[in-house]
Protein backbone atom coordinates (compact mmCIF):
# COMPACT_ATOMS: atom_id res chain seq x y z
CA UNK A 1 0.00 0.00 0.00
CA UNK A 2 0.89 3.52 -0.96
CA UNK A 3 0.33 5.57 2.38
CA UNK A 4 0.13 4.18 6.01
CA UNK A 5 -0.85 1.16 7.92
CA UNK A 6 -3.42 -1.16 6.18
CA UNK A 7 -6.47 -0.37 7.76
CA UNK A 8 -9.71 -2.79 8.33
CA UNK A 9 -12.34 -1.58 6.01
CA UNK A 10 -16.14 -3.07 6.82
CA UNK A 11 -19.38 -2.29 4.82
CA UNK A 12 -22.87 -2.21 5.54
CA UNK A 13 -25.57 -3.11 3.11
CA UNK A 14 -29.15 -1.82 3.64
CA UNK A 15 -31.29 -4.67 2.45
CA UNK A 16 -34.06 -3.54 4.58
CA UNK A 17 -36.55 -1.75 3.01
CA UNK A 18 -40.03 -2.64 1.71
CA UNK A 19 -39.08 -1.28 -1.47
CA UNK A 20 -43.22 -0.45 -2.34
CA UNK A 21 -42.18 2.38 -4.84
CA UNK A 22 -40.88 -0.32 -7.48
CA UNK A 23 -44.75 -1.47 -8.18
CA UNK A 24 -46.78 -4.14 -6.49
CA UNK A 25 -44.01 -7.23 -6.69
CA UNK A 26 -44.69 -10.21 -4.78
CA UNK A 27 -40.93 -9.32 -2.93
CA UNK A 28 -39.17 -6.84 -1.99
CA UNK A 29 -37.17 -5.03 -4.71
CA UNK A 30 -33.91 -5.84 -3.50
CA UNK A 31 -34.68 -9.57 -3.95
CA UNK A 32 -36.00 -8.83 -7.77
CA UNK A 33 -34.16 -10.27 -10.64
CA UNK A 34 -32.50 -7.84 -13.09
CA UNK A 35 -30.68 -9.51 -15.95
CA UNK A 36 -31.27 -12.43 -14.10
CA UNK A 37 -29.59 -12.08 -11.09
CA UNK A 38 -31.17 -10.97 -7.88
CA UNK A 39 -30.54 -7.45 -7.31
CA UNK A 40 -29.30 -7.82 -3.62
CA UNK A 41 -26.83 -10.41 -4.96
CA UNK A 42 -25.31 -8.14 -7.71
CA UNK A 43 -25.24 -5.82 -4.45
CA UNK A 44 -23.57 -8.05 -2.36
CA UNK A 45 -20.58 -9.63 -5.07
CA UNK A 46 -19.74 -5.55 -5.94
CA UNK A 47 -18.31 -5.75 -1.91
CA UNK A 48 -17.66 -9.13 -1.11
CA UNK A 49 -15.39 -9.10 -3.94
CA UNK A 50 -14.08 -5.72 -3.30
CA UNK A 51 -9.98 -6.34 -2.16
CA UNK A 52 -9.79 -4.13 0.71
CA UNK A 53 -13.41 -4.95 2.67
CA UNK A 54 -12.91 -7.56 4.77
CA UNK A 55 -16.15 -7.73 6.51
CA UNK A 56 -19.74 -7.14 4.85
CA UNK A 57 -22.60 -6.97 7.25
CA UNK A 58 -25.98 -7.21 5.76
CA UNK A 59 -29.04 -5.60 7.20
CA UNK A 60 -32.29 -6.75 6.42
CA UNK A 61 -36.11 -7.36 7.52
CA UNK A 62 -37.11 -10.34 9.45
CA UNK A 63 -39.72 -11.57 6.42
CA UNK A 64 -36.85 -11.96 4.30
CA UNK A 65 -35.00 -14.33 6.35
CA UNK A 66 -35.64 -17.12 3.33
CA UNK A 67 -35.22 -14.42 0.40
CA UNK A 68 -31.83 -13.09 1.81
CA UNK A 69 -30.52 -16.86 2.04
CA UNK A 70 -30.57 -17.25 -1.69
CA UNK A 71 -29.04 -13.72 -1.97
CA UNK A 72 -26.32 -14.45 0.05
CA UNK A 73 -25.24 -18.38 -1.10
CA UNK A 74 -21.94 -19.29 -1.08
CA UNK A 75 -20.66 -15.26 -0.17
CA UNK A 76 -18.48 -15.09 2.92
CA UNK A 77 -20.21 -12.23 5.12
CA UNK A 78 -21.88 -11.90 8.37
CA UNK A 79 -24.77 -12.68 9.46
CA UNK A 80 -27.43 -10.57 8.78
CA UNK A 81 -29.10 -8.40 11.60
CA UNK A 82 -32.62 -6.97 11.64
CA UNK A 83 -33.12 -3.52 10.39
CA UNK A 84 -35.09 -0.64 12.04
CA UNK A 85 -38.11 1.15 11.10
CA UNK A 86 -36.33 4.22 9.07
CA UNK A 87 -32.92 3.48 6.83
CA UNK A 88 -31.23 5.13 9.68
CA UNK A 89 -32.21 2.77 12.43
CA UNK A 90 -30.87 -0.11 9.92
CA UNK A 91 -28.36 1.65 9.01
CA UNK A 92 -27.30 1.90 13.06
CA UNK A 93 -28.61 -1.58 13.67
CA UNK A 94 -25.43 -2.70 10.84
CA UNK A 95 -22.90 0.10 12.61
CA UNK A 96 -23.74 -2.01 15.98
CA UNK A 97 -23.24 -5.45 14.47
CA UNK A 98 -20.20 -4.30 13.13
CA UNK A 99 -18.33 -2.72 16.70
CA UNK A 100 -17.10 -5.66 18.18
CA UNK A 101 -14.84 -6.41 14.92
CA UNK A 102 -13.75 -2.68 15.35
CA UNK A 103 -13.27 -1.44 11.73
CA UNK A 104 -11.66 1.43 11.00
CA UNK A 105 -13.30 2.39 8.12
CA UNK A 106 -16.67 1.64 7.38
CA UNK A 107 -19.00 2.25 4.26
CA UNK A 108 -22.88 2.55 3.59
CA UNK A 109 -24.27 1.33 0.84
CA UNK A 110 -28.09 0.73 -0.22
CA UNK A 111 -28.82 -2.73 -1.88
CA UNK A 112 -30.83 -0.78 -4.57
CA UNK A 113 -27.57 0.66 -6.14
CA UNK A 114 -26.50 -2.98 -7.80
CA UNK A 115 -24.17 -1.34 -10.17
CA UNK A 116 -21.68 0.03 -8.14
CA UNK A 117 -18.45 -0.89 -9.70
CA UNK A 118 -15.31 -2.00 -7.80
CA UNK A 119 -13.04 1.63 -8.77
CA UNK A 120 -15.99 3.25 -7.20
CA UNK A 121 -15.94 0.92 -3.94
CA UNK A 122 -11.90 1.74 -4.24
CA UNK A 123 -12.00 5.66 -4.75
CA UNK A 124 -14.84 5.16 -1.64
CA UNK A 125 -12.24 3.82 0.44
CA UNK A 126 -9.24 6.08 -0.36
CA UNK A 127 -11.48 9.19 0.26
CA UNK A 128 -12.38 7.97 3.57
CA UNK A 129 -8.69 7.57 4.43
CA UNK A 130 -7.63 11.08 3.84
CA UNK A 131 -10.45 12.93 4.75
CA UNK A 132 -12.81 10.73 7.86
CA UNK A 133 -16.18 11.18 5.78
CA UNK A 134 -16.72 11.15 2.09
CA UNK A 135 -19.62 10.78 -0.21
CA UNK A 136 -19.55 10.09 -3.91
CA UNK A 137 -21.50 12.85 -5.94
CA UNK A 138 -22.48 13.83 -9.50
CA UNK A 139 -22.64 17.35 -10.66
CA UNK A 140 -26.56 17.46 -11.78
CA UNK A 141 -27.12 17.92 -15.18
CA UNK A 142 -30.91 18.80 -15.06
CA UNK A 143 -32.10 22.11 -14.15
CA UNK A 144 -33.68 21.80 -10.42
CA UNK A 145 -36.63 24.29 -9.23
CA UNK A 146 -38.27 24.77 -6.00
CA UNK A 147 -41.86 24.33 -5.91
CA UNK A 148 -43.46 26.87 -4.48
CA UNK A 149 -47.28 26.23 -4.40
CA UNK A 150 -49.33 22.87 -5.63
CA UNK A 151 -50.91 23.66 -8.81
CA UNK A 152 -52.95 20.55 -10.55
CA UNK A 153 -50.19 19.73 -12.02
CA UNK A 154 -47.16 19.45 -10.31
CA UNK A 155 -46.55 23.11 -8.70
CA UNK A 156 -45.88 26.51 -9.28
CA UNK A 157 -42.19 27.02 -9.45
CA UNK A 158 -40.83 29.42 -6.48
CA UNK A 159 -37.01 29.81 -7.88
CA UNK A 160 -34.61 27.96 -10.17
CA UNK A 161 -31.75 26.93 -8.08
CA UNK A 162 -27.68 27.29 -9.05
CA UNK A 163 -27.11 23.86 -10.71
CA UNK A 164 -23.55 24.35 -10.17
CA UNK A 165 -24.01 24.40 -6.82
CA UNK A 166 -25.64 21.28 -6.46
CA UNK A 167 -24.72 17.25 -7.06
CA UNK A 168 -26.52 14.45 -6.64
CA UNK A 169 -25.53 11.72 -4.18
CA UNK A 170 -25.06 8.12 -4.14
CA UNK A 171 -23.67 5.77 -1.74
CA UNK A 172 -20.81 3.81 -0.68
CA UNK A 173 -20.82 6.39 1.84
CA UNK A 174 -17.02 6.13 3.47
CA UNK A 175 -16.47 7.34 7.02
CA UNK A 176 -14.10 6.42 9.55
CA UNK A 177 -16.10 4.17 11.58
CA UNK A 178 -16.32 5.14 15.39
CA UNK A 179 -16.82 9.01 14.66
CA UNK A 180 -19.74 7.88 12.54
CA UNK A 181 -21.40 5.22 15.35
CA UNK A 182 -20.99 7.77 17.89
CA UNK A 183 -22.97 10.15 15.57
CA UNK A 184 -25.46 8.04 14.83
CA UNK A 185 -25.85 6.92 18.61
CA UNK A 186 -26.30 10.58 19.50
CA UNK A 187 -28.94 11.18 17.12
CA UNK A 188 -30.81 8.46 18.31
CA UNK A 189 -30.58 9.40 21.77
CA UNK A 190 -31.48 13.41 20.60
CA UNK A 191 -34.80 11.88 19.08
CA UNK A 192 -33.68 12.38 15.17
CA UNK A 193 -34.58 9.42 13.35
CA UNK A 194 -35.31 11.06 10.08
CA UNK A 195 -31.68 11.16 8.09
CA UNK A 196 -32.01 9.95 5.15
CA UNK A 197 -28.57 9.35 4.10
CA UNK A 198 -25.49 9.31 6.48
CA UNK A 199 -24.02 11.83 5.43
CA UNK A 200 -26.96 14.04 6.64
CA UNK A 201 -26.60 12.70 9.93
CA UNK A 202 -22.80 13.14 9.68
CA UNK A 203 -22.90 16.70 8.96
CA UNK A 204 -25.32 17.50 11.65
CA UNK A 205 -23.23 15.54 14.39
CA UNK A 206 -20.87 18.58 12.62
CA UNK A 207 -18.49 16.27 10.65
CA UNK A 208 -16.84 17.61 7.83
CA UNK A 209 -18.01 15.43 4.88
CA UNK A 210 -16.01 15.64 1.54
CA UNK A 211 -17.14 14.46 -1.51
CA UNK A 212 -15.45 12.34 -4.79
CA UNK A 213 -16.72 11.56 -7.84
CA UNK A 214 -19.38 9.44 -8.14
CA UNK A 215 -20.89 6.91 -11.23
CA UNK A 216 -22.98 8.01 -13.76
CA UNK A 217 -23.83 3.68 -13.70
CA UNK A 218 -24.26 3.21 -9.79
CA UNK A 219 -28.22 4.22 -9.99
CA UNK A 220 -30.87 3.59 -7.31
CA UNK A 221 -33.33 1.05 -8.51
CA UNK A 222 -36.70 2.25 -7.64
CA UNK A 223 -39.67 2.74 -9.88
CA UNK A 224 -40.67 -0.16 -12.55
CA UNK A 225 -39.09 2.33 -15.04
CA UNK A 226 -35.26 2.13 -13.19
CA UNK A 227 -35.73 -1.86 -13.24
CA UNK A 228 -36.70 -1.42 -16.86
CA UNK A 229 -33.54 0.46 -17.89
CA UNK A 230 -31.28 -1.41 -15.76
CA UNK A 231 -32.30 -4.98 -17.97
CA UNK A 232 -31.68 -3.26 -20.96
CA UNK A 233 -28.65 -1.82 -19.38
CA UNK A 234 -27.48 -5.63 -18.65
CA UNK A 235 -28.84 -6.91 -22.30
CA UNK A 236 -26.17 -4.49 -23.70
CA UNK A 237 -23.33 -5.17 -21.10
CA UNK A 238 -23.56 -8.71 -21.75
CA UNK A 239 -24.06 -7.75 -25.66
CA UNK A 240 -20.60 -10.37 -26.68
CA UNK A 241 -23.12 -13.39 -27.98
CA UNK A 242 -20.78 -16.79 -28.74
CA UNK A 243 -22.20 -19.95 -29.95
CA UNK A 244 -20.43 -23.11 -29.20
CA UNK A 245 -21.11 -26.85 -30.70
CA UNK A 246 -20.30 -29.80 -28.99
CA UNK A 247 -20.44 -33.49 -30.32
CA UNK A 248 -20.42 -36.84 -28.46
CA UNK A 249 -21.52 -40.56 -28.85
CA UNK A 250 -21.11 -43.67 -26.75
CA UNK A 251 -21.31 -47.06 -27.56
CA UNK A 252 -23.74 -49.30 -25.90
CA UNK A 253 -22.86 -52.59 -24.15
CA UNK A 254 -24.08 -54.74 -21.25
CA UNK A 255 -26.90 -53.14 -19.35
CA UNK A 256 -30.30 -52.19 -18.23
CA UNK A 257 -30.57 -48.33 -18.82
CA UNK A 258 -28.86 -45.45 -20.24
CA UNK A 259 -28.03 -42.29 -18.49
CA UNK A 260 -28.44 -39.38 -20.91
CA UNK A 261 -28.84 -35.32 -19.80
CA UNK A 262 -28.69 -36.74 -16.24
CA UNK A 263 -31.89 -38.89 -16.41
CA UNK A 264 -31.80 -42.46 -16.02
CA UNK A 265 -34.04 -44.10 -19.06
CA UNK A 266 -34.63 -47.89 -18.81
CA UNK A 267 -33.05 -49.56 -22.01
CA UNK A 268 -31.56 -53.33 -22.83
CA UNK A 269 -28.31 -52.22 -23.25
CA UNK A 270 -26.25 -49.70 -21.44
CA UNK A 271 -23.68 -46.71 -22.90
CA UNK A 272 -20.01 -47.71 -22.09
CA UNK A 273 -17.46 -45.02 -21.34
CA UNK A 274 -14.93 -43.78 -18.98
CA UNK A 275 -17.54 -41.60 -16.83
CA UNK A 276 -21.65 -42.14 -16.21
CA UNK A 277 -20.82 -42.15 -20.73
CA UNK A 278 -24.14 -39.37 -20.63
CA UNK A 279 -23.47 -38.94 -23.97
CA UNK A 280 -26.27 -35.69 -23.49
CA UNK A 281 -23.78 -33.61 -20.78
CA UNK A 282 -20.86 -34.40 -22.70
CA UNK A 283 -22.08 -32.60 -25.81
CA UNK A 284 -23.19 -29.91 -23.91
CA UNK A 285 -20.37 -29.59 -21.73
CA UNK A 286 -18.23 -29.00 -25.14
CA UNK A 287 -20.69 -27.02 -26.81
CA UNK A 288 -20.09 -24.28 -23.71
CA UNK A 289 -16.51 -25.01 -23.54
CA UNK A 290 -16.51 -24.30 -27.36
CA UNK A 291 -18.65 -20.90 -26.92
CA UNK A 292 -15.93 -19.97 -24.49
CA UNK A 293 -12.90 -21.03 -26.86
CA UNK A 294 -11.83 -22.82 -23.31
CA UNK A 295 -10.62 -25.94 -24.46
CA UNK A 296 -12.73 -29.36 -24.56
CA UNK A 297 -14.26 -32.11 -21.48
CA UNK A 298 -11.52 -33.98 -22.45
CA UNK A 299 -8.51 -31.58 -22.25
CA UNK A 300 -10.18 -30.41 -18.62
CA UNK A 301 -11.22 -34.31 -16.97
CA UNK A 302 -8.68 -36.72 -18.82
CA UNK A 303 -9.82 -40.16 -19.77
CA UNK A 304 -6.37 -40.93 -18.09
CA UNK A 305 -6.72 -39.44 -14.94
CA UNK A 306 -8.79 -42.26 -12.43
CA UNK A 307 -10.71 -39.87 -10.66
CA UNK A 308 -13.52 -39.68 -13.47
CA UNK A 309 -13.57 -43.38 -14.00
CA UNK A 310 -17.35 -43.74 -13.59
CA UNK A 311 -17.73 -40.23 -11.99
CA UNK A 312 -21.35 -38.44 -12.69
CA UNK A 313 -21.53 -36.29 -15.46
CA UNK A 314 -23.18 -33.16 -14.17
CA UNK A 315 -20.04 -32.04 -12.80
CA UNK A 316 -18.45 -31.57 -15.82
CA UNK A 317 -21.53 -29.72 -17.39
CA UNK A 318 -21.09 -27.63 -13.51
CA UNK A 319 -17.59 -26.88 -14.24
CA UNK A 320 -18.41 -25.58 -17.99
CA UNK A 321 -21.31 -23.23 -16.27
CA UNK A 322 -18.69 -21.99 -13.84
CA UNK A 323 -16.26 -20.88 -16.39
CA UNK A 324 -18.93 -19.16 -17.99
CA UNK A 325 -20.21 -17.03 -14.45
CA UNK A 326 -16.26 -16.94 -13.81
CA UNK A 327 -16.03 -14.29 -16.99
CA UNK A 328 -18.73 -12.93 -15.75
CA UNK A 329 -21.06 -13.92 -18.22
CA UNK A 330 -24.19 -15.98 -18.99
CA UNK A 331 -25.72 -19.00 -20.74
CA UNK A 332 -28.76 -17.78 -23.00
CA UNK A 333 -29.31 -21.20 -23.96
CA UNK A 334 -28.60 -24.76 -24.30
CA UNK A 335 -30.19 -27.31 -27.43
CA UNK A 336 -29.28 -31.18 -27.70
CA UNK A 337 -30.14 -33.38 -29.93
CA UNK A 338 -30.17 -37.30 -29.37
CA UNK A 339 -29.36 -39.43 -32.18
CA UNK A 340 -30.26 -43.00 -31.72
CA UNK A 341 -33.01 -45.64 -32.72
CA UNK A 342 -33.28 -47.12 -29.63
CA UNK A 343 -34.45 -46.12 -26.59
CA UNK A 344 -37.31 -43.88 -27.77
CA UNK A 345 -36.28 -40.00 -25.93
CA UNK A 346 -39.36 -38.43 -26.72
CA UNK A 347 -41.40 -39.34 -23.66
CA UNK A 348 -38.55 -38.27 -21.61
CA UNK A 349 -37.54 -34.72 -23.19
CA UNK A 350 -39.47 -33.05 -20.59
CA UNK A 351 -37.79 -34.78 -18.36
CA UNK A 352 -34.15 -34.28 -19.37
CA UNK A 353 -35.29 -30.37 -19.80
CA UNK A 354 -35.64 -30.20 -16.22
CA UNK A 355 -32.85 -31.83 -15.02
CA UNK A 356 -30.14 -30.13 -17.77
CA UNK A 357 -31.95 -27.03 -16.17
CA UNK A 358 -31.05 -27.70 -13.19
CA UNK A 359 -27.51 -28.68 -13.38
CA UNK A 360 -26.86 -25.62 -15.37
CA UNK A 361 -28.74 -23.29 -12.65
CA UNK A 362 -31.12 -21.95 -16.14
CA UNK A 363 -34.79 -21.19 -16.53
CA UNK A 364 -36.27 -24.64 -18.42
CA UNK A 365 -37.17 -22.16 -21.00
CA UNK A 366 -33.99 -21.65 -21.93
CA UNK A 367 -33.11 -25.81 -22.59
CA UNK A 368 -34.52 -27.22 -25.51
CA UNK A 369 -34.16 -31.21 -26.19
CA UNK A 370 -34.92 -32.75 -29.47
CA UNK A 371 -34.87 -36.64 -30.55
CA UNK A 372 -34.00 -38.09 -33.76
CA UNK A 373 -33.06 -41.33 -35.53
CA UNK A 374 -30.93 -41.56 -38.33
CA UNK A 375 -33.45 -43.56 -40.32
CA UNK A 376 -31.53 -47.03 -39.78
CA UNK A 377 -28.40 -45.88 -41.66
CA UNK A 378 -24.23 -45.18 -39.82
CA UNK A 379 -23.93 -46.73 -36.47
CA UNK A 380 -26.71 -45.16 -34.53
CA UNK A 381 -28.89 -46.75 -37.14
CA UNK A 382 -27.81 -49.99 -36.61
CA UNK A 383 -28.20 -49.32 -32.99
CA UNK A 384 -24.30 -49.55 -32.13
CA UNK A 385 -24.54 -46.62 -30.13
CA UNK A 386 -25.91 -43.08 -29.22
CA UNK A 387 -24.80 -39.77 -30.42
CA UNK A 388 -25.85 -36.55 -28.99
CA UNK A 389 -25.34 -32.75 -31.01
CA UNK A 390 -25.31 -29.32 -29.03
CA UNK A 391 -25.60 -25.92 -29.18
CA UNK A 392 -24.79 -23.52 -26.51
CA UNK A 393 -25.24 -19.79 -26.82
CA UNK A 394 -23.78 -17.64 -24.25
CA UNK A 395 -23.38 -14.27 -24.05
CA UNK A 396 -20.22 -12.42 -22.70
CA UNK A 397 -19.54 -8.61 -21.12
CA UNK A 398 -18.15 -6.31 -23.48
CA UNK A 399 -14.02 -5.95 -23.27
CA UNK A 400 -13.49 -10.04 -23.03
CA UNK A 401 -11.05 -11.18 -25.33
MG1 LIG B 1 -18.42 -38.72 -23.81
Amino acid sequence: MASGLKRKVAAVIVAAGRGSRAGAAAVPKQFRPIGGEMMLRRTLAAFVGAPRITLVQPVIHADDAALYRAAAAGFDLLAPVGGGATRQASVRAGLEALAPHAPDIVLIHDAARPFASAALIARAIEAAQATGAAIPALPVTDTIKRVAANGQLGGYVGETLDRSQLRAVQTPQAFAFTPLLEAHRNATAQGRDDFTDDAALAEWAGIKVAMFAGESGNIKITTPEDFARSEALQFAALGDVRIGTGIDVHAFGAGDHVIIGGVRIPHTQALTGHSDADVGLHALTDAILGALADGDIGAHFPPSDPQWRGASSDRFLKFAVERVTARGGRIAHLDLTIVCEAPKIGPHRDALRKAIAGIAGLDIGRVAVKATTSERLGFTGRGEGIAAYATATIRLPWGET
